[in-house]
């Protein structure tokens, strides 16, 4: 059967133009479609009526996609293909996500379904939709899309795979490899979507950097100490940090190389920290310009651990609160604002006591205020040298600190010293 005749037995069969659906079936089968494929998609466009309408999905570069094509053809090498398991609409599917290229770019893709293509595969998407994701076309690879694999392989100028370091991770990747030490590990129960499940969560190093994680299907080489091989691990955020997730599908394998992980957190100004909407490990210098509300003594509520006010919790109601320490003290170097958060162990040092000498403190005065006046005292003015994890809400830019020391390039040390070296 020619071309045409398969054109004119469409055209009869859904009542439409010919001509129309010969160009579309002309433009599917270059695309190596095979006809009968190209036919079936033909048949759900211009069947149903819910994905019809507009012209032909026409054959399109990469790089021209815009989120304004409702559909287009494309032919390109996987460059990553992971596996996750979503929710949607109540029930779990099985969707794979990953990059898509050719010679003039890279796009995300979505596949509702499992094709079967692997990172390294060259396929033709005949008719896949276009949607906007962040401001950005992403192809949406589902029923009404006529998927074939190329026999050709395309060469692109990208690197087929997800070998990715900690440092380049950002929320949203997916497939990525890493080959990390397992810095910090715990079992969790939680309340997730079927019930109590067992997690893993903890902290990742390599030489670039550090990341929390959660493993949703606890594997036995993901433990303290160790050092492993992650394949096919995807990026959410969480709490304003990227987080790698460890699914089902993820392949975790014991390495036999130690990681060396940098012991150095970048250094920034806190406005650049800050805008990149949150960082993991960090160290910025800023003057403490002030000390904020809920700092000192504090009562937390024993079931949430929230911080809560005149014995009030916002979700627990009247509670019999537990005594801390807390500390929000505001830095500014001159090109943002942040507010390190520092716990009782580093409240105690800028404290100068500890939670027994601060409630003596504060039943002596009859006000518990007396312990973040008292910190104010000591804090305020100086310059420190934070580093802890940057997170960035709407509420503003929280530093939750590891460590909080005075820094050592104050300007007024450097002053005096340099007063000195004059004098000598
Ligand atoms: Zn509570």
């Amino acid at each position: 059967m020619e071309l045409d005749d398969h054109a004119e037995e469409l055209a009869s069969d859904l009542g439409v133009d010919k001509e129309e659906v010969k160009s579309d079936l002309q433009n599917l089968v270059e695309y190596s479609v095979p006809v009968d494929e190209a036919k079936q998609s033909l048949r759900r466009k211009y069947g149903d009526g819910s994905s019809g309408g507009g012209g032909t999905p026409s054959a399109k570069n990469v790089a021209d996609i815009t989120p304004d094509d409702g559909s287009v053809t494309v032919t390109g090498t996987v460059l990553t293909a992971g596996k996750r398991s979503i929710r949607y609409q109540g029930s779990d599917h099985v969707i794979v996500e990953g990059q898509l290229a050719d010679e003039t770019g890279r796009i995300d893709y979505t596949a509702w379904e499992d094709f079967g293509f692997e990172a390294g595969d060259t396929i033709t998407a005949g008719n896949a939709g276009v949607r906007e994701w962040d401001g950005e076309p992403e192809l949406n690879v589902g029923e009404s899309t006529a998927l074939s694999f190329e026999s050709d392989s395309l060469e692109v100028p990208y690197e087929i795979g997800g070998e990715a370091e900690l440092a380049d991770l950002e929320a949203g990747d997916r497939a990525r490899t890493l080959e990390v030490a397992v810095l910090d590990c715990e079992r969790r129960t939680i309340d997730g979507r079927d019930g109590e499940t067992e997690i893993l969560s903890g902290v990742l190093g390599d030489e670039s950097g550090r990341l929390p994680f959660t493993n949703w299907d606890p594997v036995p080489e993901i433990e303290e100490g160790a050092s492993v091989r992650i394949e096919n691990a995807y990026v959410q955020e969480f709490r304003g940090v990227p987080e790698v997730n460890v699914s089902e599908f993820s392949r975790v394998s014991a390495l036999e190389r130690e990681i060396d992980v940098g012991s150095d957190a970048t250094t920034m100004d806190v406005g650049e920290a800050v805008r990149t909407g949150g960082i993991y490990d960090v160290e910025l210098v800023g003057n403490a310009i002030a000390i904020r509300d809920g700092s000192g003594l504090i009562q937390r509520c024993p079931e949430c651990y929230r911080v809560i006010q005149k014995g009030q919790c916002r979700t627990h109601g009247d509670v019999d609160g537990i005594d801390d320490l807390r500390v929000k003290a505001i830095l500014d170097d001159g090109t943002g604002t942040v507010t390190a958060v520092l716990d009782d162990e580093l409240t105690q040092q800028v404290y100068g006591g500890n939670l027994e000498d601060a409630l003596e403190a504060a039943r002596e005065a009859m006000d518990q205020e007396v312990v973040a006046d008292e910190i104010r005292e000591n804090v305020v003015g100086r310059e420190y040298r934070v580093r802890g994890h940057l997170s960035v809400d709407e509420y503003g830019a929280n530093l939750d600190a590891e460590t909080f020391e005075e820094s050592d390039d104050d300007p007024a040390a450097r002053a005096t010293a340099f007063l000195e070296e004059v004098d000598a």
